[in-house]
């Protein structure tokens, strides 16, 4: 069996871009006692850590449990040493995203991307525009519509025209400095 050669190079720069501090991680297993979706994962949140602290960034990347995260933030309210395994999450997708490589579950990407890009454009979500994107990449153009779609457009739930928000240009300026890595 091949022997793996922990290398720091890739929990270095995990902890430096998340700030999350993963060097106190023993390895408890009390994020994955909570975490309510394990059985779908193919990594357990402590596995992440594990997996992080060891370099392997290929498998991580490929992993299901990147997309699988949906940041309830459950692992964080147990982890004795405040690690947020759901920022350790959005890292992974940013980097899969960057290095092009195709993701565990193409769904749940495309609508991270559509999530994204409605934020981006205004500052706040506007869901029907969301789903509009999300159905066209997706090619899913009648689920969920009949009749939760309609249902909620009858009843107010979702605007049919994006609200952006007050101080736009803030909020551009906050954007530009996070591509930047200004704090
Ligand atoms: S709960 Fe915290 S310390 Fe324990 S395994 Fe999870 S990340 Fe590590
Ligand atoms: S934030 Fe993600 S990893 Fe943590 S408990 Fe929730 S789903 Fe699990």
């Amino acid at each position: 069996m091949e022997k793996v050669v922990p290398s720091r190079q890739l929990e270095l720069l995990v902890m430096e871009e998340t700030g999350q501090p993963l060097n106190r991680c023993y390895q408890c297993h009390k994020c994955s006692g909570g975490c309510p979706l394990t059985e779908a994962m193919d990594f357990m949140p402590h596995q992440i850590v594990r997996y992080i602290q060891l370099g392997l960034e290929k498998e991580l990347l490929k992993s299901s449990s990147i997309w699988l995260c949906t940041a309830c933030r459950t692992c964080i309210s147990r982890c004795p040493n405040g690690i947020d395994i759901a920022v350790l999450s959005d890292f992974l997708k940013q980097r899969a995203i960057a290095k092009a490589i195709k993701p565990a579950l193409p769904e749940v990407e495309i609508f991270h991307q559509a999530f994204l890009a409605s934020l981006k454009s205004k500052g706040r979500v506007h869901e029907l525009g969301m789903m509009m994107i999300y159905k066209f990449k997706s090619r899913k153009f009648f689920q969920d519509i009949f009749p939760l779609g309609l249902k909620m457009l009858s009843r107010n739930k979702l605007r049919l025209l994006p609200e952006g928000v007050k101080d736009y240009k803030r909020f551009r300026a906050l954007l530009q400095a996070e591509k930047e890595g200004q704090p």
